[in-house]
């Protein structure tokens, strides 16, 4: 007998709640024999009927259980806010909206049968709205040219862990977090599996314009040294110009005596400091990200079996 806790962080969701219960509570009862299971709500503060919802059915089945954060703190804390204290041996996030099919839910288990530490559910046909579409599409594009971690495609927080995976990710201590691409940075013995995500049924998303800068840039800082790089590049740039700059006025002054104003040569003076100050500021945003890297304390490796030991 196997345990599986299923975490689904929710925010305005009150029309949403009974519904996935029930389409939970068919699928569970189906492997009841083998796996026994909990469903944790987290309630980020929804300021509608959200938790009256949940406190209905937690009233009914104590298999329901619930945290209510103390504001809305977004969709990554609210996930986060169970990981650390989840200790079951499965632990499956999705969605309160129905967007990630409960159904799936029994193919990901039949992958950890099969050895897979980590299942991710996986969208192969996107039903969203044009913009929306575009921009993710757009979005995956540049973010995992300019990461140094390696994202899968076109997963989001539907997935199933082991219990040793959530062991390593309880190691990782950042404030920022972006929960998808930390666990692409842990990895473990990872597989797919492919679904069409349906539209949201019900209501907007609440994830709004703000929230999804605020994840991009926690994406580009926390796991790239691009703006390092983009630094760099503006530094060069300011170099070869201050030098074809330096290179003209000698020119000009030692071979057509050209009668220089002194403004002139404080600009290129100005422009050589420019550049000096570059190499600073470059150096220092080096000691910087050196500096985050060591206050995040993440684990140098992450070992995943050890066999033949005593
Ligand atoms: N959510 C949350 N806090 C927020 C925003 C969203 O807990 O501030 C939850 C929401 O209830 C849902 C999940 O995060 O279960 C994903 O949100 P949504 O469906 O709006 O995002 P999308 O599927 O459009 O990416
Ligand atoms: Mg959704």
């Amino acid at each position: 007998m196997k345990n599986i806790s299923i975490i689904i962080p929710a925010f305005r969701e009150w029309k949403n709640i009974s519904r996935i219960h029930i389409a939970l509570k068919k699928i569970l009862s189906s492997i009841s024999e083998f796996y026994d299971n909990e469903i944790i709500f987290v309630n980020d503060w929804s300021n509608d009927t959200t938790w009256k919802e949940i406190q209905k059915l937690a009233s009914k089945d104590e298999k329901i259980k619930w945290i209510n954060l103390s504001r809305n703190f977004g969709h990554q804390q609210a996930l986060t806010a169970w990981y650390m204290k989840a200790s079951w041996d499965l632990i499956i996030s999705m969605d309160a909206d129905m967007q990630d099919p409960p159904i799936l839910i029994l193919k990901m288990i039949k992958q950890w049968e099969n050895w897979y530490e980590v299942v991710y559910a996986r969208r192969i046909k996107r039903n969203d709205k044009f913009l929306k579409k575009y921009t993710a599409i757009l979005y995956y594009k540049i973010l995992s040219k300019v990461s140094d971690t390696q994202i899968p495609r076109d997963v989001w927080d539907f997935r199933l862990i082991d219990k040793k995976v959530l062991k390593t990710f309880k190691k990782l201590k950042e404030k920022d977090r972006y929960i998808r691409w930390m666990f692409a940075w842990i990895w473990f013995k990872t597989c797919f599996v492919d679904f069409i995500r349906p539209e949201r049924i019900h209501w907007e998303t609440w994830y709004t314009w703000k929230k999804m800068i605020k994840l991009a840039m926690d994406w580009i800082l926390n796991f790239s040294t691009f703006p390092l790089k983009l630094w760099a590049l503006i530094w060069f740039f300011i170099i070869v110009l201050s030098s074809i700059f330096f290179l003209y006025v000698t020119y000009d002054f030692f071979i057509n005596w050209a009668d220089y104003p002194l403004y002139k040569w404080i600009n290129i003076v100005l422009l050589w400091f420019m550049w000096l100050q570059f190499i600073f500021m470059w150096i220092l945003w080096e000691y910087i990200w050196r500096i985050y890297n060591e206050t995040r304390e993440r684990p140098l490796y992450i070992i995943s079996e050890k066999i033949n030991f005593k």
